[in-house]
This record gives structure tokens, C-alpha cells and sequence, in this order.
């Protein structure tokens, strides 16, 4: 902490994952002292009650739920209806959805209401942005677009000044201009795949469960919302997803009943399409010379499983502890002290994360028959093994 620079920590990217940490950072009995900046050029604005359902939703596990709720800002959610999800389903195109080779992760499992929410990304923003301005963080609606790290301090080039602090955090997203002007690589490679986003009536109720089914051509997720629609994430190639966004809307929903075997009746598209490229990436190292990088910023992964944002957090939440252990111990927070700390808590288990998810996006889109074999017995071992269920049940939740 120095009055030298101007910020003690500069967040770069008031997304989902670097609101939190600028509102964390400033609700933290050891961390509330530091002087914070969120720097983003377009900060998310709350939705407005007749505003319809964003496209953008994620599924939300119990560890982001308790962390919105510790700085404030779940309550302010309320308006927008977060969907609790009780149970997960996944099975495979070639089972039945009801067979013994389903897969049912249930909430009452692990004695627990839910195993998270559903709930709109820009919603979710707005609402830690304005605790984290509450809390007496500076919010500069610039982009960052220059940056020098020395020893003493990060000198962060915006709009038409730079500013400097003692710790600047790479939270600007898949693309992060922040790691690339820190000359930071990483292992990144595209999944041959784009996901389609919308929102769809059922004729069946979804009973508050998260479903995923397996298709050789990629994941087909529907997520339930609280006003009894879907929200489906639809993971195939991108001419399939091309020609799937072109069909009118009534060939669309067919398209989608057949593709969820119709596990929830005819379904009805009430919203407009989306198409995301999808990749993974991990980030070569976490840490630089007065630079962290946190989110999407240093690791991407597939959708299949929704644990992107989920998995920024939990750097959030442990970024903010190793900051709070230096101040309370008088050590200077940029330093590459408790900066390599959080690293090595976080980078083994994004890493894991990433490779698990990409071996089931593999397993599932191999239609050799060994591997679709061995595929069925491993979701019928897991559906038996109460240990190992219980233990996906826990990541599910959010439990590093
Ligand atoms: C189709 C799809 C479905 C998904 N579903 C789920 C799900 O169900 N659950 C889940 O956990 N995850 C899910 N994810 C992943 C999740 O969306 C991301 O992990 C999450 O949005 C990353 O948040 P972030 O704050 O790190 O980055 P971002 O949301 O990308 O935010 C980055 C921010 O940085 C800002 N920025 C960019 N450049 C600059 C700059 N130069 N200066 C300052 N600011 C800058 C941007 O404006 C933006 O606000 C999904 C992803 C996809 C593609």
C-alpha cells in the first residue's frame, strides 16, 4: 500500500469474475483498506423489470451463490428470478433418458436444497458492481489499452491517461488484451464446435433440473428458468450450427425436441438465437511482475458442464484470501509472494478441470464402438459408486 501509485489493486474487467473480486476485495476486513479500480469501458447496467430474459445465462453453483451473498449482492438479484436447480441428468443419445445408464446427481444426495442457480450473466454483473461501488471501489469506464510492469508498480495506460498500482488483475475476458500487453501465452486450442444459446417453452415441466444429453455431433444442455422455459446450450459444428440458426422457428424447436429426445415434450423457441465459437485455454503462468490474471482471462473451458464462471470465482475467492494474508501480515499485495500462492492453488485445478472437461467432450463425441461401450459401463459404475458420485456432486456445488 503506497500513496505513491494510485490504486493499492486495478481490475481490468468488470465481467462476472472481476466485479466479485473488486467487491470481495472491498467487503474483506483485511483487504477493505486497499484502494480498488474496476476498469471497464462497458459496465453492466442492472436489467429492467420489463426487460425480457438475457440470452446469456449460467448455472450458478452453491460456492458463487455464498459468494454473492457475502459481498451483498444476491439479494439484488431477487428481481430477475435466479432458477434453483435441483438435480442433474445426463445421459447419453444412445440410452434411454430413464435407463440405468442415466446419470442423476440430486440435491438431497448431498443434503442440500439445490446444486445452484440459473441466472443472467449481465444480471449477475450489474449486481456486484454496484456493491463493489458501494464498498468504495473506483469504477474508470475505460478500456485498458496500454501496459508497462515495473518492480515498484503496474503503469496501466487507459483512454487518454495511465494510472499506476501496486497490483493490476487480468479479469478482461477469453481474449484479455491485459495478458497479451503482459506478453503472457498459453496452451489454447479451438473445439471444432460453436454453441447455440436460446430460450425455449416446454409442453412438460422441467421439474427444476439441469439436463444434458450426449449427441455423437456434441452436448445438448437445457437449464431450467424460473418462468418455466429452458435455456439451452446446443454444442455441435459450425456449419451444423449455421444450418440449425437459419431453420425458421418452428423447424428449430422440432429440431431441438428431437435432438432432447423429447424429455420435455414439444418445445417452442420464445427467444433469438446465438452462436458462440468455443475453445480451451490455459494461460502458460498466472502471475507476472505486479499482474495476476483471474476468469476467463487465464483459462477457458467447454460449456458441457457450466463450470466456467464457476471456476473464476473460486479464483476470486482465493485471490482475495492470499491478499488479505499479506496485508494482515504487512507484506506489499503485489508482491510475487502471495501472488505465486494463489497460483499454485488455482492453476493445478483449472488445469484438471479443463482436461476432465475435454475428456468427456471427447469420450462423447467418439462413436467408435469400444468407446461407446466403455462409455455406458462408466456411467452406469458412476451411478453406482456412491463415493465417486458423491464427489462430482461436491464439484458440482462448487467445492474445490
Ligand atoms: C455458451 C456458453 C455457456 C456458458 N455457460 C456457463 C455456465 O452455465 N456456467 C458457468 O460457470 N460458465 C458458463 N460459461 C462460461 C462463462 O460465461 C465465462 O467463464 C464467464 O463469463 C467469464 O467471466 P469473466 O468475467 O472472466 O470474463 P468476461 O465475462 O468475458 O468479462 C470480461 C470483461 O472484460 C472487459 N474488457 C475486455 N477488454 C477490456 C479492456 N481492454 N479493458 C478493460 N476491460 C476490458 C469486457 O468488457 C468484459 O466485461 C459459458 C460460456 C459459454 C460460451
Amino acid at each position: 500500500m503506497s500513496a505513491r501509485r494510485d490504486f493499492d489493486v486495478l481490475i481490468a474487467g468488470g465481467g462476472m469474475v472481476g466485479a466479485a473480486l473488486a467487491a470481495l476485495l472491498a467487503s474483506g476486513a483485511a483487504t477493505r483498506a486497499l484502494r480498488v479500480a474496476l476498469v471497464e469501458p462497458q459496465a453492466a447496467l442492472p436489467p429492467q423489470p420489463s426487460e425480457p430474459l438475457e440470452l446469456r445465462v449460467s448455472a450458478l453453483s452453491r460456492a458463487g451463490e455464498r459468494l454473492l451473498l457475502a459481498v451483498g449482492a444476491w439479494p439484488l438479484l431477487a428481481p430477475r428470478q435466479p432458477c434453483p436447480y435441483e438435480r442433474m441428468i445426463v445421459w447419453d443419445e444412445a440410452s434411454p433418458a430413464a435407463g440405468a445408464e442415466t446419470l442423476v446427481f440430486d440435491a438431497a444426495e448431498a443434503g442440500e436444497p439445490n446444486l445452484g442457480h440459473i441466472a443472467e450473466n449481465r444480471a449477475v454483473a450489474a449486481a456486484l458492481i454496484e456493491r463493489a461501488l458501494a464498498l468504495g471501489v473506483t469504477l474508470l469506464r475505460s478500456p485498458v489499452v496500454g501496459l508497462e510492469l515495473n518492480p515498484d508498480a503496474a503503469h496501466v495506460a487507459l483512454g487518454g491517461r495511465t494510472v499506476t498500482a501496486g497490483l493490476a488483475v487480468a479479469a478482461d475476458g477469453a481474449e484479455s488484451p491485459l495478458r497479451a500487453l503482459a506478453g503472457v501465452a498459453g496452451e489454447g486450442r479451438p473445439y471444432p464446435q460453436e454453441a447455440i444459446v436460446t430460450h425455449l417453452a416446454t409442453e412438460l415441466p422441467h421439474g427444476h433440473a439441469a439436463r444434458q444429453r450426449f449427441l455423437a455431433t456434441g452436448p445438448l444442455g437445457l437449464l431450467p428458468l424460473a418462468d418455466g422455459r429452458v435455456s439451452i446450450v446446443w454444442s455441435t459444428s459450425p456449419a451444423e450450427a449455421g444450418r440449425l440458426v437459419a431453420l425458421d422457428a418452428a423447424a428449430f424447436g422440432a429440431a431441438v425436441t428431437a435432438a432432447s429426445d423429447g424429455v420435455l415434450g414439444a418445445l417452442t423457441v420464445t427467444a433469438p438465437r446465438a452462436r458462440f465459437p468455443l475453445k480451451r485455454f490455459n494461460a502458460s503462468t498466472y502471475v507476472a511482475t505486479r499482474l495476476v490474471l483471474v476468469g476467463d482471462a487465464a483459462h477457458t473451458v467447454h460449456p458441457l458442464a457450466g463450470q466456467g464462471v464457476n471456476q473464476g470465482f473460486l479464483d476470486v475467492l482465493a485471490l482475495a484470501a492470499e491478499l488479505g494474508r499479506a496485508v494482515a501480515a504487512g507484506e506489499d499485495p503485489g508482491d510475487a509472494r502471495p501472488l505465486g500462492r494463489y497460483a499454485r492453488a488455482r492453476r493445478a485445478d483449472n488445469a484438471l478441470m479443463g482436461a476432465a472437461l475435454d475428456g468427456i467432450f471427447r469420450a462423447f463425441t467418439d462413436e467408435r464402438a469400444v468407446v461407446r461401450t466403455g462409455r455406458r459401463l462408466a456411467l452406469r459404475l458412476v451411478n453406482r459408486a456412491q463415493p465417486l458420485k458423491r464427489l462430482l456432486i461436491d464439484r458440482a456445488l462448487g467445492v474445490p
